[in-house]
């Protein structure tokens, strides 16, 4: 008889784990604090962690429902990219416009809509990340700067909330020469005295950055929020030094006077309500007016 004979017991299956009472997706865990939110008090609170604060990507649809009063007007909903290079990289434009439109409900990466902020009737472009990252093709560039003309038309103000990785490489130099669009109809509403307000939330990069994001009367970014035109990597292995912490981001724009205000999302409806108010309310021009500038100064 061995010594070391051990009599093997058959293996116990594992016991069955209880069925979880919570059903999936009710939590989301923080990448801030690492803690679990409720999904409804992660809504309730307009996608900020109620823990640290920390900003979750918001919807197109939501920014809107968080910035107007009631109601708004969508405009140009229906305009949809010709796919004009019949672009194909690892797949089809084509077919990431079909997965876009199916994914979000929308026809392209922005909405541009009218309704009363702060009871000050407004034009508000929010752009949409899970469109193609929020890309700016033909369809973004004519849908924001048909906006903005109907600013013009009616002498309303400007928001553009930014949410976007940059040009639309599947549509090539059509897709920048929308940054030249947006930013001539932006001169023209500069020249009309209307204000328009940049809000720049987490990611603004790109061509975005280059043109319309930062030309507002104001640039108003979310908290931690990155925004740059090249993505820190590509800096980094360009001029072959390591980046200072924070680089790229909200705070550290602000810190380098690239930005006017850094904004809580939940304070972000007040804020552009008071600013609207401040540009339009004020009889006293903001911006000097060549002709009004005393004799004397000429000296
Ligand atoms: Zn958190």
């Amino acid at each position: 008889m061995a010594w070391f004979k051990k009599t093997r017991k058959p293996m116990a299956a594992p016991a069955k784990e209880k069925p979880s009472r919570v059903p999936e997706g009710l939590w989301v865990k923080c990448p801030g604090c690492a803690q679990a939110i409720y999904n409804k008090d992660l809504a309730a609170s307009f996608n900020v962690c109620p823990k640290c604060g920390h900003h979750f990507r918001l919807s197109a649809t939501e920014r809107l429902r968080l910035l107007f009063d009631d109601a708004w007007t969508e405009y140009d909903k229906d305009l949809v990219s010709t796919d004009p290079l019949v672009f194909t990289d690892t797949k089809p434009y084509k077919a990431r416009l079909k997965a876009g439109i199916e994914t979000t409900g929308l026809k392209d990466a922005v909405i541009v809509a009218s309704g009363a902020l702060d009871g000050i009737e407004t034009i508000v472009a929010s752009m949409e990340y899970g469109f193609i990252g929020g890309s700016m093709g033909v369809v973004v560039g004519e849908k924001i700067a048909r906006g903005i003309e109907r600013a013009l038309d009616a002498r309303m103000p400007v928001v553009i909330v930014c949410c976007s990785g940059g040009a639309r490489m599947m549509e090539g130099a059509l897709s920048l020469m929308q940054m030249a669009k947006i930013c001539g109809a932006l001169a023209r509403l500069d020249r009309a005295r209307l204000p328009f307000i940049s809000v720049l939330t987490d990611p603004t990069t790109g061509g975005v950055t280059a043109s319309f994001a930062m030309l507002g009367d104001l640039n108003i970014a979310e908290p931690k929020a990155l925004i740059g035109f090249a993505g820190p990597r590509v800096i980094e292995q360009t001029i072959r030094q390591t980046l200072p912490e924070g680089f790229q981001r909200s705070e550290f724009l602000l810190a380098h006077g690239m930005l006017d205000l850094v904004v809580d999302r939940r304070e972000m409806k007040a804020t552009l309500g008071r600013l609207l108010h401040l540009f339009l309310d004020d009889a006293a021009p903001l911006r000097p007016v060549p002709e009004a500038a005393p004799a004397a100064s000429a000296v």
